[in-house]
């Protein structure tokens, strides 16, 4: 089995949205196998981020992801990277398609509910970022 690093963003925490979401990653036959509740510190998202450091939206993005906090979780189920990026949609909530996460829960591209890793490699490093082998069951 696979699994994916998931972070339900400040904005959807604020939302009190959180138990829509999971039931959404449980419908999709995703299981929280760790979680962690957390307010993340600007070195900790920035390095989170550290691909788009270059990006002109990269300061906003850390001032946005340390606004509030974040709940951080690995979730586990066959294919589950991709299976995650589909029930997200699109990153711009305007493009993303009718019943996925973003279509219903997030405003806008830069306050967009939901992270999730996008390749196997960046499911590995960012599930190793937050969690130790010992934190997932
Ligand atoms: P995430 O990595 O958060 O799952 P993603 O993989 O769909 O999102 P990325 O290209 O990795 O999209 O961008 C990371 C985050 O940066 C996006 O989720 C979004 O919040 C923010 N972002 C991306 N493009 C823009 C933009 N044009 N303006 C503002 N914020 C942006
Ligand atoms: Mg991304």
């Amino acid at each position: 089995v696979e699994r994916t690093l998931s972070i339900i963003k400040p904005d959807a925490v604020a939302d009190n949205v959180i138990g829509k979401i999971y039931t959404r990653f449980e419908d999709a036959g995703l299981k929280v196998v760790a979680a962690k509740m957390m307010l993340l510190s600007e070195e900790k998202a920035g390095g989170f981020y550290a691909e788009h450091k270059e990006r002109p939206f990269f300061s906003e993005l850390v001032e946005f992801m340390t606004s509030g906090p974040v709940l951080v979780q690995v979730l586990e189920g066959e294919g589950a990277i991709a299976q995650n990026r589909d029930i997200m949609g699109a990153t711009n909530p305007a493009d993303a398609a009718p019943g996925t996460i973003r279509a219903d829960f997030a405003k806008e591209v830069s306050r967009n509910a939901v992270h999730g890793s996008d390749s196997a490699a960046s499911a590995a490093r960012e599930i190793s970022y937050f969690f130790s082998e010992s934190e997932i069951f």
